[in-house]
């Protein structure tokens, strides 16, 4: 029988207990630690933007960080009018998207620094990040050898702030690989980040009028996204933006401009009482707290049975009292502050409304300080109680008899996401039972329920979870082509 073995060439890791590992990055991310970095947008052309924004470190809002001109609609303009696709044969553009990996490793001091003060990760979420943009630049290589068609266009790539590098990155080189012009558009929380990875991109090699950069907020992708030159979208993001993207396209944009789309999940843990408690516990508190819950895939409801709850609900208070969010500087932090003001209000008045209604049944801490938020644990009778996905470090909890786990099955599946799911049992007849019947797009046993790695663990779901194809799948590359090429003539 065949084997899948995806060719995959690792990239480089670092051993975050060894002593000269984290002195090498200690010393490489040290410069950084009081730059007033600068960013821009990086078009093929004269610039007109003027409005600055700042951002501010959300551990310490006293540390700036940096100052981003946003793109102005001329800005727009002039990258749609200068884009063009990608001529360079092939094995050039797989040769300079290596060299793009190499040089993303190359800088890993310079990247971990403003992951941590632009973006609140912790130094281990900083190693996974760029980690993950380097394999989808490699990865995405190997998928350009297969490619057989012509590209569709121009491109225009979303990105979130959750994983401001590596899902920047993925989009790009994705699009890159199939020959498109890119217009990125990435999260104005993150635009340093995005700056620096684009200019990374174009050292290794990539044209300018290629890959072109518009900062900015919701008012230039929609500018993007509803203009009938553009050929596909690439986003990640709300289901809600992922929405008014495709009614935008859907009047604008030509019926071949596809739209591939990551969005929000509601997603569910399952623990029987055959579980082992001690790594339930812990793999519920990575997936719930971990990067303070600001991950598509993190665990929103944890379902616990019955018989065993009291226990366990006790054991989890205890992991969640000894999880400790601080500045992700420091090496002992487990998590960062939410992203922004915004995002701290909304979520802190959401864990407020719960307390009132006598359903926060455990809060452990956080510093008192920018926007951290201390994990809390929210009791509901069913996830269809759940009102809306709470992005942040909010985990709800319910409880369910073995006879009812149907029930509770479709339950998580009524309620229309469908991108993670996580299941612990000893039990291999309930492993098959659950995972025939849920529908999520990655599905973990045993373990925690974030981390997908590329080319090994495809990432995407369906439903109000997105479009497909999965990221870092063998799918994926080829949706940035066209689909049947014009050159085929049976
Ligand atoms: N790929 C990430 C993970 O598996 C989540 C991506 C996202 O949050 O958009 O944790």
């Amino acid at each position: 029988t065949d084997i899948f073995l995806p060719v995959r060439e690792n990239s480089r890791g670092w051993d975050l207990k060894a002593v000269d590992h984290l002195e090498e990055i200690e010393a490489a991310r040290r410069p950084f630690r009081t730059t007033i970095f600068e960013a821009g947008p990086v078009i093929a052309g004269p610039l007109d933007a003027e409005d600055e924004a700042e951002r501010r470190n959300p551990s310490d809002p006293s540390d700036l960080v940096g100052r981003t001109r946003f793109a102005s609609k001329a800005d727009v303009e002039t990258a749609l009018a200068a884009a063009t696709v990608w001529t360079a044969p092939p094995e050039e553009r797989a040769r300079i998207l290596k060299r793009a990996a190499s040089l993303y490793e190359d800088n890993f001091g310079e990247i971990f620094a403003v992951l941590a003060r632009e973006a609140g990760k912790t130094l281990p979420d900083a190693v996974a990040e760029l980690r993950e943009a380097v394999d989808f630049l490699n990865y995405y290589v190997e998928e350009l050898k297969k490619l057989t068609s012509e590209p569709l266009g121009r491109f225009v790539c979303i990105s979130p702030w959750n994983f401001p590098l590596a899902i920047f990155t993925g989009q790009i080189a994705a699009a890159l690989a199939a020959g498109n012009a890119v217009l990125a558009k990435p999260a104005e929380q993150t635009s340093l980040i995005a700056h620096l990875g684009t200019r990374l991109l174009h050292e290794a090699g990539v044209p300018k009028e290629v890959l072109q950069l518009l900062p900015g907020e919701g008012g230039i992708g929609a500018a993007l996204t509803s203009d009938p030159r553009i050929d596909g979208v690439a986003f990640t993001g709300s289901t809600e933006t992922a929405q008014k993207i495709k009614a935008a396209m859907a009047e604008n944009c030509h019926p071949g401009a596809p739209l591939i789309a990551e969005t929000g999940g509601l997603n569910a843990m399952i623990v029987d009482s055959s579980a082992l408690p001690e790594q339930a516990v812990r793999d519920i508190v990575q997936s719930a707290f971990q990067s303070a819950g600001q991950r598509c895939s993190a665990c929103r409801c944890v379902y616990v049975q019955e018989d065993i709850a009291d226990g366990f609900i006790a054991m989890l208070k205890g992991a969640m009292t000894a999880f400790s969010p601080d500045d992700p500087w420091y090496l002992d932090s487990d998590s960062g502050p939410l992203i922004d003001d915004e995002a701290h209000s909304a979520i802190a008045s959401y864990v407020e409304k719960a307390r009132r209604d006598g359903r926060l049944i455990h809060q452990a801490k956080a510093p008192e300080r920018g926007y951290f938020l201390a994990p809390s644990l929210v009791r509901v009778s069913s996830i269809a109680e759940i009102e809306r996905e709470v992005f942040g470090p909010v985990l709800h909890i319910a409880t369910f008899k073995a006879k009812d786990l149907k029930t509770v099955i479709d339950a998580i599946n009524g309620r229309g996401y469908g991108l993670t799911f996580g299941l612990h049992t000893r039990i291999d007849d309930r492993v098959q039972y659950v995972t025939d019947r849920i529908r999520a797009g990655n599905i973990y046993v045993n373990r925690n329920q974030i981390g997908a790695i590329v080319a090994s663990q495809p990432f995407g779901g369906e439903g109000l979870s997105g479009t497909g194809p999965k990221a870092g799948g063998p799918f994926y590359v080829s949706r940035f082509q066209k689909p049947v090429s014009p050159k085929y003539r049976p």
